[in-house]
């Protein structure tokens, strides 16, 4: 019989971000497939009470909670004190937690504390057989694998995105506090602020309907001879305003600021899409000034639907990348994309 910890933290304002409650609904899926299942909630966090509070429905057992200052900011060593005295006080056979970096770094280290096993990236929990099965991608999401251990505690990453998120009432949730025994050498290190990117800077968007791709295009000599690259920047800029969406890149965009060439300035490594950057999810994506290369469209895995704009008609999108592709000037449809929107939005 299966014991399934639901690890979360809470956020500042004491509530639970997406990825927890996404990573709830799937113990709560795992646990209905499981009879004789139980599911626990463990939280950690300056205060728990208000998250407990909106997730009381969700049909678990108990709610346990590690709470105080020390367990306020992302720590290894007082996150992984609390995930262990959570894990034992639950007696926890399958330990779920959202894959943000905060439990990535620290799952597979309570894993070893306990003698049990991690799994990282999860994408999909299901029972077959009667066993508790995972679903995982490999070679950056190229192949996908269904996955099954008999060690346990068994500690399940689920990434954020994968799973919907639990919806429920909320009420009054009997929160059971567990004690944690912190030695001081569990708070040397101290969080002295966090450094992001302004408001309308913020260009990735994890929960934006579109993410829109720029690629290397964007910089090329046009058809009359010059590179337009305040104009690109202009025009991208006002598409991801005006449709709120997500901004990604080719790596050889990205890689152009490096070699000290005109770039869009609101571009970084960070906004790299592929093999050796991002794999973002979004409903939709649109890639433009992009030749569609293997490397960058295999980080295109979890884009729903997919359209192109490029000139070329041989490019990689055309083979079966895009469902649907656009041979004509980036400059031009964007142009006119950006009307649109903006007529449509009344602006
Ligand atoms: C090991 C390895 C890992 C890699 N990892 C990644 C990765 O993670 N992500 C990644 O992106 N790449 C990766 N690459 C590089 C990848 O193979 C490609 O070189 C890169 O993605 C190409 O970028 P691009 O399409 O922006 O540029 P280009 O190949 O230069 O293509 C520019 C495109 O813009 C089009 N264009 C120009 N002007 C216009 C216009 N006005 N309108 C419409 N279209 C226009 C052109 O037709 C062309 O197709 C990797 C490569 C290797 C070897």
């Amino acid at each position: 019989m299966e014991t399934i910890l639901l690890l979360a933290n809470s956020e500042a304002d004491g509530s639970l971000a997406k990825p927890a409650l996404e990573a709830l609904a799937g113990a709560k899926a795992l646990s209905a497939g499981l009879p004789g299942s139980k599911l626990v909630v463990g939280l950690v966090g300056q205060t728990v009470q208000a998250g407990a509070d909106h997730i009381a429905s969700c049909g678990a057992s108990a709610f346990l909670g590690v709470a105080g200052a020390d367990f306020a900011p992302a720590r290894y060593a007082t996150d992984a004190a609390a995930a262990e005295a959570l894990a034992k006080a639950a007696q926890a056979t399958i330990i779920l937690a959202p894959a943000t970096s905060r439990w990535n770094r620290v799952l597979p280290g309570v894993a070893q504390r306990l003698g049990g096993r991690a799994d990282t990236h999860v994408t999909g929990l299901s029972v077959s057989n009667g066993a508790p099965s995972i679903s995982r991608w490999y070679y950056r999401q190229r192949m996908e694998a269904v996955l099954q251990r008999t060690q346990r505690p068994w500690c399940i990453l689920v990434d954020p995105g994968s799973q919907s998120a639990w919806q429920g009432e909320p009420g009054t949730a009997a929160l059971q506090s567990v004690a944690v025994n912190l030695p001081e050498t569990c708070k040397r290190t101290t969080v002295v602020g966090v450094r992001e990117p302004a408001a309308d800077a913020q260009t990735i968007r994890p929960d934006a309907d579109l993410l829109l791709v720029a690629g290397a295009g964007w910089t090329k000599k046009q058809a009359d001879g010059q590179a337009h690259v305040k104009d690109a920047e202009r025009i991208l800029r006002e598409c991801l305003k005006l449709a709120r969406a997500s901004l990604g890149s080719s790596k050889s965009l990205v890689d152009l600021g490096g070699e000290g060439q005109a770039v869009l300035s609101f571009l970084t490594h960070m906004n790299q899409i592929g093999q050796t950057g991002s794999t973002p999810r979004h409903p939709k994506g649109l890639s433009t000034c992009c030749h569609g290369e293997e490397p960058h469209t295999v980080g295109w895995r979890f884009i729903n639907e997919r359209r192109a704009i490029n000139l070329d008609p041989n490019c990689g999108w055309a083979r079966g990348k895009a469902d649907v592709l656009y041979v004509a000037d980036a400059f031009a449809v964007m142009h006119k994309v950006n009307e649109l929107l903006a007529a449509k939005s009344g602006a």
